[in-house]
């Protein structure tokens, strides 16, 4: 028998958190970022939840090739571009196109053997700091790129450090400085403009671009913990499951697990359920995290082990050997878990571990 976890990806849910975010965008194109294996989903399951968006972004040339493998035949957006010169020809043979956010970048296609023109989008650095030319030096790049017989210059791209924030003017940097600094950078160029993440997209009014590129609210988790995935209209694409494999009864003043973090107050069942941060649970989960056993939420009781979390089975009378178990899911929101354990429902989706065998559902 393999051990029972199991993550399941629902493709419905997938294309209903596309269909909700093609309703916010309100005629702007969607981008649907399937960057980090789909943020823990898989590449090939993007594919199929994600047929309908107007074109896939993502980071690595490998999952380009997959996507490309896999059936998809429209716009693949790499969002940091090209790592070294020889990407160009994958660009070529994979019809990426491809952000061009630096001057060593902006030289490999400087430089590149002529082939079929490759598409570009140049992203400018509004506040982010981490990728993207200054404002001030976009037209001049625009106007390198733009006599190049090998590049097409598709579209002006920028990022923001602080949209998960509600309101639009907060942060040292605010969504509208960045905003008029990328128009500044735009001023007078003739290019598709994109600039929406999932916050951006979900928790502000429309801005005046024509792609988004949201990720995260397509797996159905909310970019803003203080705004449940729920709320925005949001269905969870991932549930993690599994089983209890032990149910015991501790006395009062027993403990359980490494440091004995859990204390019993009174005689606790206590079930184990076959899951541990080996399976990128999160190791930081404190006492009364909600797990979902057999349908009803109980709590954690007692650090999180390797392969293994204990839970207070106090509320799950009937809760025995083999009933089911949801880590998150529809009854558990991964953005939950993530608060609890002081990180958020990305970190989680991407480090789903190699040894949980995933399915799709839907
Ligand atoms: C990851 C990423 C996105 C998507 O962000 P979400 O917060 O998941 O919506 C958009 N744009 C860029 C450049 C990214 O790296």
């Amino acid at each position: 028998m393999p051990r029972p976890i199991q993550a399941r990806i629902d493709l419905a849910a997938m294309r209903h958190n596309l269909e909700a975010a093609r309703r916010r965008a309100a005629g702007r194109r969607i981008w649907a970022v399937i960057k980090a294996n789909a943020y823990g989903h898989g590449i090939e399951r993007a594919v199929l939840g994600f047929g309908a968006a107007d074109g896939l972004a993502l980071i690595d040339f490998e999952e380009a090739r997959r996507a490309r493998r896999a059936g998809w035949n429209g716009p693949l957006l790499m969002l940091e571009g090209l790592f070294a010169p020889e990407d160009i020809a994958a660009c070529r043979e994979l019809d990426l196109t491809a952000v061009v956010h630096s001057e060593a970048q902006l030289r490999m296609f400087e430089a590149a053997p002529p082939g079929p023109a490759v598409g570009v989008y140049i992203k400018s650095n509004t506040g982010m700091n981490r990728l993207g030319f200054e404002p001030r030096e976009v037209a001049a790049v625009h106007a390198r790129l733009a006599r190049l017989p090998s590049v097409r210059v598709d579209g002006l791209s920028m990022h923001f450090a602080n949209s998960d924030r509600v309101d639009a003017a907060a942060g040292p940097v605010s969504m509208n400085e960045q905003l008029q600094r990328f128009d500044a950078a735009c001023r007078g160029l003739d290019a598709p403009r994109c600039i929406s993440n999932s916050a951006a997209l979900f928790l502000h009014p429309p801005l005046a671009e024509d792609w988004v590129r949201p990720g995260i609210a397509l797996y159905g988790a909310t970019p803003d913990s203080a705004r449940p995935a729920e709320s925005l209209g949001l269905r969870p694409a991932m549930t993690l499951a599994t089983e209890l494999i032990a149910v015991r009864t501790v006395a009062a003043g027993e403990a359980v697990g490494y440091g004995s973090r859990f204390v019993a107050q009174r005689a606790t069942r206590i079930g184990v359920v076959a899951c541990g941060y080996a399976d990128g649970y999160p190791r930081h989960a404190p006492d009364g995290t909600p797990v979902a056993v057999g349908g009803t939420v109980v709590p954690m009781a007692g650090r999180v082990s390797m392969d293994m979390i204990t839970v207070d089975l106090a509320d799950a009378p009937d809760a025995t050997v083999g009933t089911p178990v949801e880590l998150w899911g529809a009854q558990v929101p991964i953005d939950r878990v993530a608060q609890l354990a002081g990180t958020v429902g990305y970190e989680l989706m991407c480090a789903l571990a190699p040894r949980v065998p995933v399915v799709a559902v839907g």
